[in-house]
């Protein structure tokens, strides 16, 4: 439900995942900036989809181009005269919308398209009917200019995605790899979006980062490729503990697709935010042969491939899987986050809020807790702290009672906290207590490394 982002939004800016951005200025209009928590989460979500989609294969390579492209990129791919959205204003409260989402949140609600387009539709903001303007079509793309002139020469633009890039280096990428198709390059990084309407949080932005990997395969074999990727993709997110019921598959109808696609499937996520319970996750996307020839063209560089066992020349078609960092990190944090109860000191029951994240993507690995703060328990705690630093990203905290201490790490996802308690000091052995079942074992300090190596896998 909608009181569940608020309660993310909230833990995210008081645990520091996710703070506003220029708050002290007064904050800058969703934008977003990712705290001591935020960051190792989305570094831990970037690795285990490069080890998924790179390194874990011999037919995918990774690749990190500039954000700014030549101008001609954008010009040659479509972005230019293509890459917009409709905009329209309500006449009333002159609020302004993406014309296509009012449509959408229309088809989702009554499960068919409004018959009459925007006249049929009441402003989400005033709740009137039939006020909305004319759409006008709004560039997305975010410009600047390079160098000391700002005249319509020096204009740059931003990357709106990261495949471009990808693209223009596909030559050499062939040349210096030595792949040949099927194979495919990745890349992640910032991309830039002058959005109408960012908002829900870090769900839409106009600055974000995008997990993107462009496979090239011979055409003809292009529509078997999308459905492997697009089982791939799914199976990475359940992988990673994403439930299936709050996932589905929306497949674009043909007059809605992109300039380039001949078949694009979206997984999507019930985000539920107010106003419509699905959203998009990733877009999987078969980009046929457009982007290659089109450079080809406007670059006069040959970007086909000579199949050397066939004895002829083509120009590979591509598959993408189009995957956006902060929607797939927001989708975990509502996936996991579940509030259950536990006993207190007393043994009592408590409601307690518990991220269950995949250890893979929770941002601290391991809480290392004396029972209390003490000349001799804390010292022994601190020096494991160190050892377990060595591999992994540690919290060490003495302040406040233990069930406290608990709570402020099941909040976080933290899957193991181990207790070192005056029994150490005898038996050189810690209290292990595990997230989800808050079951304890005790496990010997030279046993430890090896114990919670082998349930915090990479
Ligand atoms: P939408 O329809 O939501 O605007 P899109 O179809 O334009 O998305 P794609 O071009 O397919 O998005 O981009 C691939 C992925 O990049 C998306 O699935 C999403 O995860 C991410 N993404 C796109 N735009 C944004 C944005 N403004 N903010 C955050 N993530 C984004």
């Amino acid at each position: 439900a909608a009181d569940k982002i608020d309660s993310i939004v909230s833990l995210s800016k008081r645990r520091g995942f996710v703070y506003p951005c220029s708050e002290i200025y007064g904050g800058q209009r969703a934008a977003w900036d990712y705290g001591p928590l935020g960051v190792e989460m989305k570094e831990n979500l970037k690795r285990q989809w490069w080890r998924y989609m790179v390194t874990s294969r011999e037919d995918v390579v990774g690749l990190d181009s500039s954000v700014i492209l030549a101008p001609e990129v954008w010009v040659a791919s479509g972005h230019v005269a293509t890459f917009s959205d409709p905009l329209t204003e309500c006449t009333s409260c002159h609020k302004r919308f993406r014309a296509d989402h009012l449509e959408e949140a229309y088809e989702e609600k009554h499960g068919k398209p409004p018959v009459n387009g925007l006249a049929e539709l009441n402003c989400p903001n005033c709740g009137n009917k039939g006020t909305f303007t004319e759409p006008k079509q709004f560039s997305g793309l975010l410009s600047t200019h390079l160098g000391p002139t700002q005249d319509s020469g020096s204009v740059a633009y931003l990357r709106p995605e990261t495949a471009q890039g990808i693209f223009t280096n596909f030559g050499q990428v062939l040349q210096t790899s030595r792949k040949k198709p099927p194979f495919g390059i990745a890349q992640v990084g910032k991309s830039f979006r002058n959005e109408i309407t960012p908002g829900n949080f870090i769900f839409r932005t106009r600055e974000f980062e995008q997990m993107e990997m462009e496979f090239f395969v011979k055409p003809g074999e292009d529509e078997e490729w999308q459905q492997y990727w697009m089982d791939q993709r799914w199976n990475w997110y359940t992988g990673l503990g994403m439930r299936e019921e709050n996932m589905r598959w929306y497949e674009h109808p043909a007059e809605k697709l992109s300039h380039y696609s001949k078949r694009t499937a979206d997984i999507e996520y019930r985000f539920r935010f107010g106003g419509s319970e699905w959203g998009e996750l990733e877009g999987v996307a078969n980009r046929t042969d457009y982007d290659l020839k089109a450079h080809s063209k406007a670059s006069g560089t040959d970007l086909t491939f000579f199949d050397q066992e066939a004895g002829e020349r083509w120009t590979p078609y591509v598959i993408e899987p189009a995957a956006g960092v902060g929607r797939a990190m927001l989708a975990f944090l509502l996936d996991a986050y579940i509030e259950d109860e536990a006993p207190n000191a007393k043994g009592v029951m408590e409601k307690r809020t518990v991220m269950r994240l995949d250890p893979r993507l929770s941002p601290v690995k391991v809480a290392v807790l004396p029972l209390s703060r003490n000349p001799q328990l804390s010292p022994k705690a601190k020096g494991l702290a160190t050892d377990l630093r060595k591999n992994w990203n540690i919290e060490f905290d003495d302040a406040g009672a233990i069930g406290r201490r608990y709570r402020r790490q099941d909040e976080i996802g933290t899957p193991f906290c181990v207790t070192v308690d005056f029994d150490t000091l005898d038996d050189n052995a810690v209290t292990v207590r595990e997230r989800d079942t808050m079951k304890q074992e005790r496990v010997s300090l030279d046993q430890i490394q090896a114990y919670l190596g082998s349930r915090l896998l990479g």
